[in-house]
């Protein structure tokens, strides 16, 4: 049987906000099986709340969770990295209302995980396995879970970009794919929205250090990490995102020009949908084709 894991040890880094632009302290700590992730603000007296899509507050330009005035934004891409790399329980400490940007990707937490090292726990992870197709529609754009012996994603963007136009790319994930592929892929955003971002008080923190920055026609960073740099960071948030339903799954994930409103929207929706769909014990990590991917040791 596959069994559920945490961190073996605590870790800690300190990063920026990317919309507040504050300092944050970040621990990640070890949890009990069956705890799932944790938010826990050391600033408010170590308040604590659970990374659930029931929490979902707001989803423009980063997804917040929160529930009264306690709330913690821009979770996605520390969310995916624990679910990519395969942690199902930790307690995520911050300092401040906000998950530091790093360098606009995952890769940072990928290291932190690996740095803490995982432990296997006493209860066996178990697997939401879609059953039923389940789709989001928003006035063109769309997202659904299709059954599958594996988590996959399969995203699709469509920006009026030079260099993004449409970008489609599948990827299995399991810890091996969501390291080399997935998490390396920065955040990216338009010269022509980051003023009016501003105005709204958002991005603050942003810059070319922790994201990919596009004027009209060219990227204003050196290079990009892979040609598809783009498709490869929806992923990321999409897989972050969706962890929000609290289970693994097993499903063949379909994104057409996603974004945090649709991603938590099937969030909610799979989670809506425990009933006919059954929760399973797995001999192995994400299906069968995670046989080759053993970095956790
Ligand atoms: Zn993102």
């Amino acid at each position: 049987m596959y069994y559920q894991r945490t961190l073996k040890n605590a870790i800690e880094c300190t990063g920026v906000g990317l919309h507040s632009g504050r300092k944050v302290v970040l621990r990640l700590l070890p949890a009990p099986a069956d705890t799932g992730v944790v938010f826990r603000r050391s600033d408010l007296g170590g308040a604590e709340l659970p990374a659930s899509a029931a929490l979902v507050k707001r989803v423009d330009f980063a997804t917040t969770v929160g529930e009264g005035d306690l709330q913690v934004s821009t979770v996605e891409h520390l969310l995916g990295s624990l679910y990519g790399m395969g942690v199902d329980n930790a307690v995520v400490e911050l300092d401040a209302s906000e998950v530091p940007i790093m360098d606009g990707s995952a890769a940072s937490f990928v290291y932190l995980v690996r740095e803490a090292g995982t432990v296997p726990q006493s209860r066996t992870r178990r697997y939401l396995r879609i059953v039923r197709p389940l789709q989001v529609e928003d006035r063109g754009k769309w997202i659904k879970v299709l059954p599958s012996e594996e988590l996959r994603v399969t995203y699709t963007v469509d920006y009026d970009h030079p260099l993004i136009r449409q970008q489609t790319l599948t990827i299995p994930v399991n810890p091996a794919t969501f390291e080399d592929q997935i998490a390396p892929a920065r955040t990216f955003g338009f010269m022509r929205d980051i003023e009016t971002l501003r105005v709204k008080g958002l991005t603050l923190g942003g810059s070319k250090d922790n994201a990919v920055v596009l004027d009209e026609n060219k990227v204003l960073n050196d290079h990009l990490r892979f040609a598809n740099e783009f498709v490869r960071h929806k992923i990321l948030d999409v897989l972050g995102d969706l962890s929000l339903c609290g289970y693994m799954l097993k499903a063949h994930v379909i994104v057409h020009k996603g974004g945090h409103g649709l991603h938590t929207q099937m969030a909610k929706l799979v989670r809506s949908t425990l009933a006919f769909h059954p929760l399973e014990s797995s001999e192995e990590a994400w299906g069968p084709a995670a046989g080759a991917a053993q970095p956790l040791a």
